[in-house]
């Protein structure tokens, strides 16, 4: 139903992506995180609680790509944490359940041997401590193309890897590992899980979506259609235009064949099940065979079961 208070603000969307470079390590857990003692650290109220923090060991797997990124050079602010080289505090929920377990912590947990999972680390730019304050110089490009790409990645760290050093900065997180310039750093098993709901957030309804997401900023340009919308984050161009597509009414489904799952735009009224006619193809055979070993069974054991 249309109110007459309403109004629709035609707007340009553009995705210029801060270009960054990025390699898949290894964490190694080597204990829970202690406050240090150092000067820097002293100044900090000292009754606040030990946060749940662990304390991580990178491990660059490729040093070629390791020295590419500027990851071997010292900076001055390591000197503050006093950190081992190449450690850095991370927050227990960004660790895998199955290397750190819900129930363990500080007073429980004290043997870290062997525990260790992987983490992509990427560089963004030598003279930004920390957050990307200037607007991104390199080219406009294609938010829809990033974003199909993003869910039909393989759930693989080289693939997720690789996606990043194409497409740039995932979020606006910047951490310090010691020893190192401010890197920024992904997880892949929380980058999955926050895919699956960005997948169900596309084919849920506009109004749960609409109702908790970070609202579009427009500003304004000098030319038609005078209102913009730039992202320059991967992860804040996905969520605009999830957005996006749910006030344009656009309807997605996710293909019912459990070994694709890939997302389809539902373009008709028509109910459709599987993204492709391969798809619905490949899950009709499977329904059929799975019919007729049903009714192999119940004729009794097989001829060529005894020899
Ligand atoms: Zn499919």
């Amino acid at each position: 139903m249309a109110h007459n208070s309403n109004f629709e603000i035609p707007a340009k969307f553009a995705f210029r992506p801060y270009r960054a470079s990025w390699a898949v390590c290894r964490a190694e857990l080597i204990g829970w995180w202690e406050r240090p003692t150092t000067r820097f650290w002293a100044l900090l109220p000292a009754d606040r609680p030990e946060p749940d923090t662990v304390l991580a060991r990178i491990d660059f797997l490729d040093p070629v790509i390791a020295s590419k990124i500027h990851l071997e050079k010292p900076s001055a602010m390591g000197e503050i944490a006093s950190f081992d080289k190449y450690t850095v505090p991370i927050d227990r929920n960004h660790v895998p359940k199955g290397i750190l377990h819900p129930s363990e912590n500080r007073s429980n947990t004290h043997d870290f041997h062997g525990r260790n999972f992987e983490m992509i680390v990427g560089h963004y730019s030598q003279r930004l401590e920390f957050l990307p304050v200037d607007k991104p110089d390199g080219p406009l490009r294609d938010a829809r193309e990033m974003r199909r790409e993003y869910f039909d990645l393989e759930k693989k760290s080289s693939a997720l890897c690789d996606f990043l050093n194409r497409w740039g900065l995932w979020h606006r997180m910047f951490r310090r590992i010691s020893g190192t310039f401010p890197c920024t750093t992904v997880f892949p098993n929380q980058f999955w899980e926050q895919r699956e709901e960005y997948r169900r957030a596309l084919v849920g309804t506009p109004r749960k979506w609409l109702t908790s997401s970070a609202p579009l900023k427009v500003e304004s340009i000098n030319e038609p259609p005078y209102f913009l919308v730039e992202r320059s984050i991967c992860m804040e161009a996905v969520q605009a235009t999830i957005t996006i597509d749910h006030l344009s009414n656009v309807k997605f489904g996710i293909c019912k064949r459990s070994d694709c799952r890939r997302l389809y735009e539902r373009r008709s009224r028509q109910k459709r099940l599987y993204c492709s006619p391969e798809c619905a193809h490949l899950a009709n055979v499977r329904k059929l065979r799975a019919k007729k070993k049903k009714t192999e069974s119940k004729k009794g054991p097989k001829r060529n079961a005894k020899g």
